[in-house]
């Protein structure tokens, strides 16, 4: 629990920041300040004594060691498109947001190392870019890439469309360069594969969401550009059906088959409903839809080939009842235009209960067999919609109101539904948040859920690393 300043003690302390930052870096009016303390979803608005937007890795050092001295919480910030609450303050006033939004140079690319070294601050989509420049691939993909930045997708070690091929970002990044609570600044850009020499620090901040240090700059690893990616668009009769289909398309197409993502029957009418302008591939309607990604080093046609096998293998087993194979990129990606207005159709449609879920992968059939029944006794009418990275083994298991009902009255129940959830999660040996982390909207479901000796672990690493609970106070613990 941190305590106000004498505003004596404030004014100190903000004119430090001046002098470190410049003061066009120092915002404190409450209009200069709007935008960065409520979230995506506009769901919190909290408060700040100043936000500080220092432009280099020193100077990010340099507030932090000022903010130790005054004991000033932080709020680190990226693009604040974080789906917790991670990336803004409470209600206090105490805290100051240090957004990373100027450090945004692209430091180094190595096309033979298959590397790329950038600050924090990049915009996701400009390393996907520059990496592309190079002729090479930086394959994290998510639909908030224009907006987030490496040090937020870092920080909650975001996973996106192509976790099945090439790993969330733990699995993407070799190298990190992190101010510590302290305001020192440890130079872990490394660019190395092979690396046993110790405690992996590194993986220690990756996933912290900025409660153990504020990451500065990464090395972040490049693959070959595919030649081709192809998608084909499955219709189904059930999940158990979707997961036999996993395993013949993972059994033919090895790590060609990039991804997966499962959609329910009422996810498609929702995007037909309100964004009637998209391709809509099959007359029936179908219970369960798969769309599956194909990619190729060698040409679109060896895609098309490869991927219309699998799917005539899953006709002739019965599999599945219909398909649509994309005989070119640009149809490609209107399939995928289908999965990626989900959530747009979801935000048309009104609030909903929503819950980002894992387990693994052979148990999700069962999973959903078992809990959309309960949820249906216990709020009689109410919509599921079901969808996600099923190769991941990731649900995205939204729970909207029965027609009719208002949207405000239905989110009134959204601690019995997310217990209900999260208690079959658990049954199922599942995580309650597979990849928008915990912040403080998860917090108290955390508290709930992981064994008691691990929270304690936890805690003992984060008293040694942040012994004053400056570092994104209330997140995660
Ligand atoms: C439309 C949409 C789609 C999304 N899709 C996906 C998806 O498919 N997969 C997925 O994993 N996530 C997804 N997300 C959520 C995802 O976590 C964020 O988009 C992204 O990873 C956060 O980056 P950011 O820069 O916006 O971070 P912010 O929101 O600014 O911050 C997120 C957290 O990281 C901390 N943080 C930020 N920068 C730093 C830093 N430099 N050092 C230390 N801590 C820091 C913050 O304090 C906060 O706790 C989606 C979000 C939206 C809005």
């Amino acid at each position: 629990m941190t305590t106000a300043m004498s505003s004596a003690a404030a004014n100190t302390f903000l004119g430090h920041c001046r002098t470190l930052l410049g003061d066009p870096h120092v915002l404190t009016l409450a209009g200069e300040m709007e935008p960065y303390l409520t979230d995506w979803r506009g769901r919190f608005t909290g408060s700040a004594l100043a936000v500080l937007r220092p432009g280099t890795a020193q100077e990010v050092a340099d507030t932090v060691r000022a903010c130790a001295q005054w004991r000033v919480p932080i709020v680190p910030q990226g693009g604040k498109t974080g789906l917790v609450l991670g990336s803004v303050p409470d209600g206090s006033g105490t805290a100051v947001v240090l957004s990373l939004a100027r450090l945004d140079r692209i430091r180094h690319i190595d096309a033979f190392n298959r590397t790329i070294t950038v600050d924090a601050g990049c915009i996701l989509q400009a390393v996907q870019q520059a990496a592309q420049d190079q002729g090479c691939l930086f394959p994290l993909s998510l639909a908030a890439e224009g907006s987030c930045t490496i040090g937020g997708n870092l920080a909650t070690n975001a996973g996106g469309t192509a976790v099945l091929r090439y790993g969330n970002m733990r699995e993407l990044c070799l190298g990190l360069e992190v101010v510590t609570p302290q305001g020192e600044l440890w130079d872990g850009l490394r660019a190395l594969r092979k690396d046993n020499t110790g405690y992996d620090l590194r993986d220690l901040y990756i996933g912290a969401e900025g409660t153990l240090g504020i990451i500065t700059g990464a090395v972040l690893k490049l693959y070959p550009q595919p030649k081709a990616c192809i998608t084909a668009l499955a219709a189904l009769p059930s999940p158990d059906a979707a997961l036999e289909l996993l395993k013949l398309a993972q059994d033919r197409c090895g790590a060609s088959l990039t991804g997966f993502e499962l959609m329910s029957a009422f996810c498609l009418h929702l995007v037909r409903t309100h964004f009637p302008q998209l391709p809509q591939p099959f007359t029936a309607a179908h219970p369960q839809y798969v769309l599956l990604e194909l990619s190729s080093s060698e040409s679109e046609a060896h895609a098309v080939a490869l991927l219309e096998q699998t799917i005539g293998a899953a006709l002739e087993r019965h599999i599945i009842h219909d398909a649509v194979v994309a005989s070119s990129i640009a149809q490609s990606q209107a399939l995928w235009q289908l999965r990626e207005h989900i959530p747009l159709a979801q935000a048309k449609a009104g609030k909903n209960i929503k819950h980002d879920i894992s387990l693994p992968v052979s148990v999700i059939p069962s999973f959903i067999a078992q809990t959309a029944p309960q949820l249906q006794r216990a709020f009689p009418g109410c919509q599921l919609v079901c969808f996600g990275h099923m190769g991941d083994g990731n649900l995205h298991f939204n729970v909207a109101p029965p027609e009719g009902i208002g949207h405000e009255a239905f989110l009134a129940n959204q601690a019995e539904v997310n217990r209900l959830v999260h208690d079959a999660v658990n049954h199922f040996d599942g995580s309650i948040s597979a990849e928008h982390g915990i912040g403080a909207l998860k917090r108290d479901e955390l508290a709930r859920y992981k064994a008691p000796l691990e929270l304690a672990l936890m805690r003992a690493i984060k008293q040694a690393l942040d012994p004053h609970n400056l570092m994104n106070p209330g997140k995660i613990l």
